[in-house]
């Protein structure tokens, strides 16, 4: 595994959620963009190097949706950069950690992703990403 990619929070309301993260870093979130499969919205801020993603429920299912209901809005997950995801999801199964979906899926800003169920990670929602390659 190597760095943080980002770190994951879930907010109830985007646009107002923007507005603090905007005060709190000094600077404008740099984009926002829609994840169909996961039914969310996230924008981007980066600090430093440094980068935070929002996310916001579309609809009720959604899996942020069902954070906030338990845990109310907060840290929701820490994303790991990996070069190679398929390997680095054999590697976490064998070592005995619970993976939420085994093929890696179109996360946010061209990445694929997979989630490590935090039930095995001390409570710790973990998102491997993995730059994707080709852009289609
Ligand atoms: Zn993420």
């Amino acid at each position: 595994m190597n760095k943080i990619e980002h770190i994951g929070i879930a907010v109830k309301d985007l646009e107002t959620s923007n507005l603090i993260f905007e005060k709190l870093f000094g600077v404008p979130h740099y984009k926002t963009e829609t994840v169909e499969s996961e039914g969310v919205k996230t924008s981007f801020f980066k600090t430093g190097t440094n980068k935070i993603e929002l996310l916001e429920a579309m609809n009720p299912n959604s899996p942020i949706a069902k954070f906030i209901d338990k845990k109310g809005e907060g840290i929701h997950h820490i994303a790991f950069d990996v070069n190679d995801i398929e390997l680095e999801i054999k590697r976490l199964k064998n070592e005995g950690f619970v993976v939420i979906n085994e093929t890696p899926k179109k996360g946010a800003d061209n990445k694929l992703v997979a989630f490590l169920h935090p039930k095995s990670t001390n409570g710790v929602l973990i998102e491997l990403c993995q730059e994707r390659i080709n852009k289609e």
